[in-house]
């Protein structure tokens, strides 16, 4: 279960992430910046008072999730890009995770795909539905409209500073799966695909997380993680970290499990992908999405 004051701090994370989103994503256009969208939603969320609970999310074309800027990066929206915004606030640890698709291209009933998979699947919540119904309705909304769900990205179990946990919500019908019960915080994501519809790691990575607080000797590591601690185990970018040395120190960290890292996600090249996502508190009779 879930007290008032919770909620309460749940509803505004998700009030300030969807007034954010919707203003921030005016702002993808045709030979716009890459990295002036990014630090402008991200400068906007701290300005409304509410933390980020992850780097702002920026993926393009057939990469379905994980790419933000990087320090410099000099990218450019071009003309025919599929753009999936997901953005993460938090209120006291609590998150809010919502994402939309922008299309420079011409792309409407991909779009289209992800949209109705989420509504669809938000209108079946309530408790006693098990998460593989949930899966069931997004592949048939996705597959309905001629493409493929991306199977191995799931939504996932939200809670205070934790953004994945369990429910494990499937973009696929999966025989059973957790039973939703009333209190439950999730967010739901289903990804449309004109490609496979399986994501596979890239070599480019840009989001990285503290995993444990094991010391650590080199100095420049040390520097890492004193300067993310105040992350208190959430996402954070590469871009965010001071210097150059901070860079080289990166792998390491990874290699000796004190940071984990994300990867850009991406289906078969030369494929699209779109995302919409929102965050739900599951009530007695339905849910309450706080993302809207
Ligand atoms: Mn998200
Ligand atoms: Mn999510």
């Amino acid at each position: 279960m879930i007290d008032d004051e919770t909620l309460e701090k749940y509803r505004e994370a998700g009030t300030i992430a969807a007034k954010v989103i919707s203003e921030g994503k005016k702002g993808i256009r045709v030979g716009a910046s890459y990295l002036e969208v990014v630090e402008l939603i991200e400068g906007r969320v701290a300005e409304e008072g509410a933390g980020l609970a992850f780097p702002l999310n920026l993926s393009l074309n057939e990469d379905a999730a994980h790419d933000t800027a990087s320090a410099g990066d000099a990218r450019l929206f071009t003309r025919g890009d599929v753009a999936k915004l997901d953005l993460g606030v938090h209120i006291d640890g609590y998150i809010a995770d919502t994402a939309t698709t922008v299309d420079l291209g011409t792309n409407p009933s991909l779009v289209e795909a992800s949209y109705q998979a989420l509504e669809h699947a938000i209108g079946k919540v309530r408790p006693g539905v098990t998460a593989g119904e949930l899966g069931a309705a997004i592949q048939y909304e996705i597959e309905i409209r001629g493409f493929r769900p991306v199977a191995n990205l799931t939504g996932h179990g939200l809670d205070q500073y934790i953004i994945h946990k369990p429910p494990t919500i499937p973009n696929i019908g999966t025989a059973g799966g957790t039973v939703l019960e009333e209190g439950m915080v999730f967010a739901i994501e289903p990804f449309a695909s004109t490609g496979s519809g399986r994501v596979k790691e890239k070599t480019r990575k840009e989001i990285y997380q503290q995993i444990s607080n094991k010391p650590v000797r080199i100095p420049s590591g040390r520097a890492v993680m004193e300067c993310i601690t105040d992350r208190r185990g959430l996402p954070f970018a590469r871009r965010w970290l001071p210097n150059k040395k901070s860079d080289i120190a990166l792998p390491g960290l990874v290699r000796t499990h004190n940071l984990h890292v994300y990867p850009v996600l991406a289906d078969t090249a030369g494929s699209l992908v779109s995302q919409h996502e929102h965050t739900l508190v599951v009530t007695d009779t339905g849910c309450i999405v706080t993302t809207r």
